[in-house]
């Protein structure tokens, strides 16, 4: 090849860089570009991947397994390569320096005169990060083919590492947005039952190939938390053999993974990845670390937070009482009316398809409309009417001094309010929709002086489940 060639080679090799194409497309492209002006038979790229700890093709899962000697072969060039720095070349199974004179190179003679095999290394930062090799047919080397080898090498190597870094990001951004969302939910959220859900499904995301479980300690036994079953008694065994100490465990066949979740140094649960078909991958086990350890300070701030709640009398999210004080309102309402025989109301109040808010909108949307709800809810009632939020998505109102007239007129006019209401969620990161709407299923009951606290609540429970099944967005009169 002349001067004049290496030349065009090389603005067509920058051309096909600069198009920024898929990586399966450049590495066509620069296959044919060595094809047609190195006459290369055959070009590999061979890139260390971090997550598995071994040499890949790049564009390919594994280093194919066709031939094992040429991958040993590769392996001990890699090796070479890193302790030379990449200062060095091979060419034929033998290696060079980089800076080997005009005459060495002369003297380089090829054993096989047919197909002679180069191998460059690939660099990022000053560190061996791959190698590149060709087959080149008939082609004694000479300075200027491998000046232009190593050049070409050079920007092919920039190019793969930009790929390799693209791919790292996105796959660190999806997993550190996770991460974030999580803490998120938390700052306004204490009950367990509804976070553990959550991070069971954030981490299903990431760890695709397995089941997921999440296991809490109690009293020295594991309970499954999430999902709702979980039969395999293996992992149990595995459970078994946590200790205080131990960081993970594996099974024997790499396919069951149990990661402690710890709150200064003691279990309190554990999260498990079982497959009966795939091993765990080094990336997997990664992650799981990482999150079981996000879990770990996301369930500790929850007991914490529970902890404190305790002495609280009102919910952090909507302002409203919570579950606490409404036993307790209740009960001195009860007695009250049974007192001076008065009579009393309750209403049962549940957001319909809350669920899918969460899943479409995302939980920041979703904790919108409870407060919305719960702010609607406030301006309805009277000021001696007492509103709770009962659990995640359910309110319960206790309406002093009431009638059953009186009091389901005040719940259609709370259903009708709320289905009229405009959610504003904008700021909660959802693109193009800055409001949404929903609706409300209402039991309603009637306190008769026979009746306990408990007595009441389920009464106007059961009157909501009917409102449920009866097509929701409706009231119910017990
Ligand atoms: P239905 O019409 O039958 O009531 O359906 P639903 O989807 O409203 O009911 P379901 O009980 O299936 O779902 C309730 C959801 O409420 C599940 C849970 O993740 C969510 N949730 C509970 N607490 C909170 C919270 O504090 N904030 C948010 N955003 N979601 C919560
Ligand atoms: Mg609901
Ligand atoms: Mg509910």
């Amino acid at each position: 090849m002349n001067k004049t060639n290496n030349l065009k080679f090389l603005n067509i090799l920058s051309e096909i860089l600069s198009k920024r194409l898929s990586p399966i497309n450049t590495m066509n492209s620069i296959n044919k570009l060595f094809k047609d002006y190195l006459n290369a038979e055959e070009i590999r790229y061979i890139i260390w991947d971090n997550n598995n700890m071994s040499l890949k093709d790049f564009n390919a899962d594994i280093i194919s397994e066709e031939h094992l000697t040429e991958n040993q072969i590769i392996n001990y060039v890699y090796t070479n390569f890193s302790i030379n720095k990449g200062k060095t070349f091979y060419f034929n199974e033998k290696e060079y320096h980089c800076e080997t004179t005009e005459e060495e190179i002369n003297e380089i003679q090829s054993e096989n005169d047919e197909i002679n095999t180069l191998m460059y290394p690939i660099i990022a930062n000053g560190e061996v990060f791959g190698l590149i090799k060709l087959k080149i047919k008939n082609t004694k080397p000479d300075k200027d083919l491998l000046a232009l080898i190593k050049i070409s090498t050079m920007l092919i190597s920039g190019s793969i590492i930009n790929y390799l870094l693209n791919e790292q990001m996105e796959i660190s951004l999806n997993f550190y947005k996770a991460m974030k969302d999580i803490a998120k939910i938390i700052e306004s959220q204490y009950e367990l039952s509804y976070i553990i859900p959550l991070i069971g499904e954030m981490i299903d995301r990431f760890i695709s190939s397995h089941l997921i479980y999440i296991f809490i300690k109690k009293e020295n036994e594991y309970k499954l938390v999430w999902p709702k079953a979980c039969k395999d008694k293996q992992i149990y065994k595995l459970l078994e053999k946590l200790t205080d100490k131990t960081e993970y465990k594996i099974s024997k066949d790499g396919k069951i993974g149990v990661f402690p979740i710890t709150n200064n140094e003691t279990i309190q649960g554990a999260i498990v990845a079982y497959s009966n078909i795939e091993k765990l991958l080094q990336k997997d086990i990664d992650y799981l670390t990482q999150l079981t350890r996000q879990s770990g300070l996301t369930l500790q701030r929850a007991n914490m937070y529970a902890e404190v709640l305790k002495y609280a009398t009102m919910d952090a999210l909507t302002g409203l009482n919570n579950r606490r004080q409404f036993e307790i309102r209740l009960n001195q309402e009860v007695a009250n009316s049974k007192r001076n025989n008065i009579p009393m109301c309750c209403m049962m109040l549940d957001v319909d398809y809350f669920k899918k808010v969460n899943d479409t909108y995302g939980h920041a949307a979703g904790d919108c409309v409870l407060k919305d709800v719960a702010q609607i809810i406030k301006n309805e009632i009277r000021e001696y009417d007492i509103a709770c939020r009962y659990g995640g998505e359910e309110f319960f109102i206790i309406l002093p001094q009431t009638q059953i007239k009186e009091a389901s007129l005040v719940a259609q006019r709370l259903r009708k309010v709320i289905e009229e209401s405009n959610i504003d969620i904008t700021g909660t990161g959802v693109k193009n929709i800055t409001s949404i709407n929903i609706t409300v299923s209402i039991g309603v009951c009637a306190f008769n002086s026979n009746m306990s606290a408990d007595e009441v609540a389920q009464k106007a429970d059961k009157a909501l489940y009917k409102a449920k099944t009866t097509g929701r967005n409706r009231v119910i009169i017990a």
